[in-house]
């Protein structure tokens, strides 16, 4: 049988690994940070209708400027900001890849801190962009000292930050940010897919966006607009950044079908955030229960909770399929991630995790012990 190997592939792909979270049918998904409600029924009806009217138009190739679409994602987005600023394209995923595709490549570098986004260095590595792996502070935060140490050090063409961090739930400062863009002359990038999640009234990076024409702040429909399955992502930034896109981008990029489907979803922000506060307390009742199991929890501001105290994570994760739940084994030492599911999904979670725990073994050494059944 032929493997990749056998192939002439590219020297700086050889022995890479691919995307790989497991796609598993279990009853409980809550893995890859998905919203776990479905959209309402009503909204869905509104978008099957604008999806039959565009497919009456498919012999035509689609607005290749997506200008509707980048009129409601900046009257979504507000703070001042209009078509010229917002670019989309099929998931954040491809946003992030067109950045680097214009800002990085071979001979160019983009400074990251892991443990992050695990598709950030998986682009940075299809495009040939050389990954510098900066550090945390303690508890996964990014101080802005540490941030302009770790540029002014390694000098990167581009810096990402994930804000809230996914997998570890970490806010980070508009400070942090603040002071990596005043020490590079590179862009910098911030993947807010889980903005949505953060308290109430916190800012975002948008916020800085004035002024800032190297800023780059990229979102999702994915996690909080429950649409991971029509591909959606977009990003704010100056219209030359939006201009840089366009020499990179595949043309047509949007299919007709994305657009109609994304414009009609938006006109109905209200009901597909709805569910955005519920989930929102199951992440908070996760980090209430998790350490009453002897776990310990990270603070999040996105729609999962990292937990720690994990004697065998591998064994756990194993347990919890066979009560037909699935989470997320990241590969960071004594440690799992769980997304936060509808109410009745946390409740499985956490009574599959509470006997897993009191078997005693694989579960919880964390501070206040193992549970005595
Ligand atoms: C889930 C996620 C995304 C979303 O990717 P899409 O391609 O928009 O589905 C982007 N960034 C981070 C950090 C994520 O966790």
């Amino acid at each position: 049988m032929t493997s990749i190997d056998d192939l002439p592939i590219r020297d700086d792909l050889r022995g890479l690994s691919p995307y790989g979270a497991p796609q598993k049918h279990v009853k409980i998904a809550l893995n890859v940070n998905e919203n776990t409600h479905p959209i309402p029924e009503a909204v869905a009806r509104s978008i099957v209708e604008a999806l039959a009217a565009s497919i009456l138009t498919v012999n035509r190739y689609p607005d290749r400027e997506f200008t509707e679409l980048r009129d409601s994602l900046a009257r979504y987005l507000g703070h001042g900001l209009t078509r010229d600023n917002v670019w989309a394209a099929n998931g954040s995923n491809e946003v992030l890849q067109q950045i680097l595709q214009a800002f990085g490549g071979p001979g160019r570098s983009v400074l990251a801190f892991p443990p992050t986004y695990s598709m950030h260095s998986i682009l940075a590595a299809s495009t040939g962009t050389r990954w510098i792996a900066g550090e945390r502070d303690e508890e996964f935060g990014i101080s802005p000292e540490t941030a302009v140490r770790w540029i002014t050090d390694t000098a990167p063409d581009i810096v990402f930050f994930c804000s809230p961090n996914n997998p570890t739930g970490t806010p980070l400062s508009l400070e942090t940010i603040r002071a990596a863009y005043d020490a590079t002359d590179g862009v910098v990038v911030v993947d807010e897919a889980y903005a949505e999640f953060a308290p109430d009234g916190e800012p975002t990076a948008l916020t800085l966006l004035d002024g800032r024409p190297r800023l780059i702040v990229s979102r999702t429909m994915s996690k909080a607009f429950a649409f991971a399955g029509a591909r959606v992502g977009y990003m704010a930034s100056d219209p030359a950044v939006a201009d840089a896109m366009r020499l990179v981008r595949l043309p047509y990029h949007l299919s007709t079908l994305t657009q109609a489907a994304a414009i009609a979803a938006l006109a109905h922000t209200r009901e597909m955030l709805a569910m955005v506060d519920d989930i929102k307390a199951q992440r908070d009742r996760l980090l209430v229960e998790l350490p009453k199991l002897g776990y310990i929890v990270h603070e999040s501001w996105a729609n999962f909770v990292l937990f720690g105290g994990v004697a065998d994570p591998n064994a756990v994760f194993e347990a919890l399929l066979e009560h037909d739940i699935i989470v997320r084994d990241l590969a960071i030492p004594n440690h799992l991630r769980v997304t936060a599911g509808t109410e009745a999904e946390t409740s499985a979670f956490l009574q599959a995790l509470g006997e897993i725990t009191a078997l005693g073994d694989i579960g919880s050494f964390g501070p206040l012990g193992r549970i005595d059944s």
